[in-house]
């Protein structure tokens, strides 16, 4: 009894593994189920251990049970074989062999049936603007071999036909539909046709099979190429040695009545072709990669981004011209300027020129007086010679002496001429290296030349003081701070006119100071001093302080005015940046 029991046991262990296989069967269980009844019987029978059991899937379920992974052998048309190989892993494990067919590799073809007497349907050609009936977009034979030889013909379907409608299973829907007219053609999987006719449901007379071959040794009438027949497939996860001896199992299945066996499987590579040239199954993503259609796809956006870049572009030449315009306006505007600067300076220079021209009018009388002291010298020598040869008194030392002093006061005389000249001559304002000491010297010495009233001045001047300026222009500042100096100690006594020079560093620059000991000056004077013609004095021309502060500023210096340090007088003073020395 124990010995039983345990027999009992261990064989139904052994029973207990289940073998799934998923059966496309998109026309319903109880169509499909006859079919492959036979198969399981036999693999039950020679693999015992095992439990077959069929699943029957629509497209979608199968897929979903294949991606779950709740398979262990798939059976489908090759189209749907090709599409989970590609996405799954599935592999084939032998191929059906119907003794219909000469080879498993040529079994599967549509056929585009239109009624017989449709004479104006011969060609697949011919289907433009026609309607069209079709299971299933996803049929293999029932529709993508007949959509693959429409579009070698130049024909979309989805596009050029008028319309095409998917009516969906059984198959045998699409052959009456078009027998009665519904549409003006249909598609099948070839051999339905002749399948009905074979049962009754249909007369072969009364339909004709678009483009079919004359004298083909296929069984039944067909539009299109021929396709390997369905394989029987593993999945990825199967074990090896169940698919083994599943594989050996069906090679060895001998044909049942219906003819159908397996044999090794065949070659599916003309299916992954045919999905290629339609951009569909594992080659979908070659739809997204077609650039008319993206083009096609994304118009709006295209347009929206061309009118943005047609508008961006606009913008930007508005802007440059704006640029351009600007630009010009600008350097026209900085002609103009530098223009008026140009006249400007030339007015400066004339002025300038007056002014000097002005100062030496109002010193023209210091001027003849000057001249009055040399020439009435050489008059006095010259009659004291005179008197000395009328006399006979001709002893050379005298003569030679008075000759001598003649000739001195005559250099003198030409000497201030040559100043009063080079100093009123009309020239342009010219920079150079100048020791402010020197030209110190020289402005007072011609200040006290011109003036015999000229009053002493006291010099207070840092040596080695060099500025970079115009020799000229700085001494006619000077020559124009002594004489204002003089001017304004006219009222004091004689004894008491003294003028000082004052020229000392200062924090990169030099401050120059005319400290004179007159009147002085009140606030609003000294608020306008520097104003061009303001002028307390009767022949004044009230130029020379403003000219001075234009020569200064544009030496890089100011000039201002402050009472002198004894709290009498005015000292008016300017500064000059010191010249950089490379040491
Ligand atoms: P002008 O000597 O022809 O009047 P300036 O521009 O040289 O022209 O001087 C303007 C005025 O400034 C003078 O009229 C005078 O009133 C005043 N001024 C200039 N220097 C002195 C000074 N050292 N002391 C007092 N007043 C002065």
């Amino acid at each position: 009894m124990l010995l039983v029991f345990a027999l009992v046991l261990t064989a139904s262990a052994q029973a207990a593994e289940i073998v799934r296989i998923g059966i496309l069967a998109p026309e319903g269980e109880s169509a499909a189920s006859m079919n492959w009844r036979a198969l399981t019987e036999y693999l039950d029978r020679v693999l015992p251990g095992h439990d077959f059991r069929l699943e029957f899937q629509t497209l979608d379920s199968l897929r979903q049970a294949v991606a779950g992974r709740r398979l262990d052998f798939v059976i489908t048309n090759s189209g749907n074989y090709v599409e989970l190989e590609a996405a799954y892993g599935l592999h084939r494990i032998a191929t059906l062999d119907n003794a219909r067919f000469a080879s498993p590799d040529l079994a599967i073809a549509s056929a585009v049936v239109v009624r017989a007497d449709r004479n104006d349907l011969r060609h697949l050609a011919d289907l433009r603007g026609k309607r069209v009936l079709a299971v299933d977009e996803h049929a293999f034979g029932g529709y993508q071999l007949a959509w693959h030889e429409l579009d070698r013909q130049g024909i979309d379907p989805h596009r050029d036909l008028a319309p095409l409608t998917f009516t969906g299973f059984p198959l045998q829907g699409i052959v009456s539909g078009v027998g009665l007219g519904r549409a003006d053609a249909g598609i099948v999987r070839a051999c339905v046709l002749e399948d009905m006719a074979r049962r009754g449901e249909a007369r072969l007379t009364d339909f004709r099979v678009l483009d079919a071959p004359v004298g083909d040794s296929y069984p039944c009438l067909r539009s299109t190429p021929l396709y390997p027949d369905w394989p029987f497939s593993a999945l990825r996860d199967t074990s090896r040695s169940l698919s083994k001896e599943v594989a050996a199992a069906l090679l060895a299945m001998p044909a049942g009545g219906d003819g159908l066996s397996w044999t090794v499987p065949t070659d599916y590579q003309p299916v992954y072709m045919l999905f290629r040239d339609l951009r569909t199954g594992p080659y979908a993503y070659l739809q997204k990669g077609s650039f008319s259609e993206f083009l096609a796809r994304y118009k709006g956006w295209f347009l929206f981004a061309a009118a943005l870049l047609a508008g961006w572009l606009v913008h930007t030449i508005r802007v440059e011209q704006r640029v351009l315009v600007r630009t010009r306006d600008l350097r026209l505007a900085l002609e103009a300027s530098a223009r008026m600067e140009h006249e400007a300076r030339i007015q400066q220079e004339k002025l300038d020129h007056l002014a000097r021209l002005g100062i030496l009018g109002e010193l023209s009388s210091m001027v003849a007086h000057e001249l009055n002291q040399p020439l009435s010298a050489i008059g006095n020598f010259a009659r004291g010679m005179e008197r000395r040869i009328e006399s006979g008194r001709l002893e050379p030392e005298p003569l030679l002496d008075a000759s001598r002093e003649v000739a001195e006061q005559a250099d003198r005389a030409r000497e201030i001429m040559q100043r009063i000249r080079a100093f009123a001559r009309k020239r342009e304002s010219r920079r150079e290296p100048v020791e402010l000491g020197t030209v110190i010297d020289s402005a007072v010495r011609m200040f006290q030349d011109i003036g015999e009233r000229a009053p002493s001045v006291e010099r207070h001047v840092a040596t080695g003081a060099l500025v970079l300026a115009d020799r000229l222009q700085i001494e006619q500042v000077l020559l124009n701070l002594l004489k204002n100096g003089m001017d304004a100690m006219r009222d004091s006594p004689p004894s008491e006119r003294r003028l000082s020079v004052d020229c000392r560093s200062e924090s990169g620059a030099y401050r120059v100071c005319v400290t004179d000991r007159g009147s002085g000056l009140g606030a609003e004077g000294q608020a306008r001093l520097f104003e061009p013609f303001f002028t307390t004095k009767p022949d004044g021309m009230g130029l020379g302080l403003s000219l001075c502060k234009s020569i200064v500023e544009a030496h890089g210096g100011h000039v201002w005015a402050e009472p002198g340090e004894t709290g009498q007088g005015l000292a008016v003073c300017f500064t000059l940046p010191a010249m950089k020395t490379e040491s």
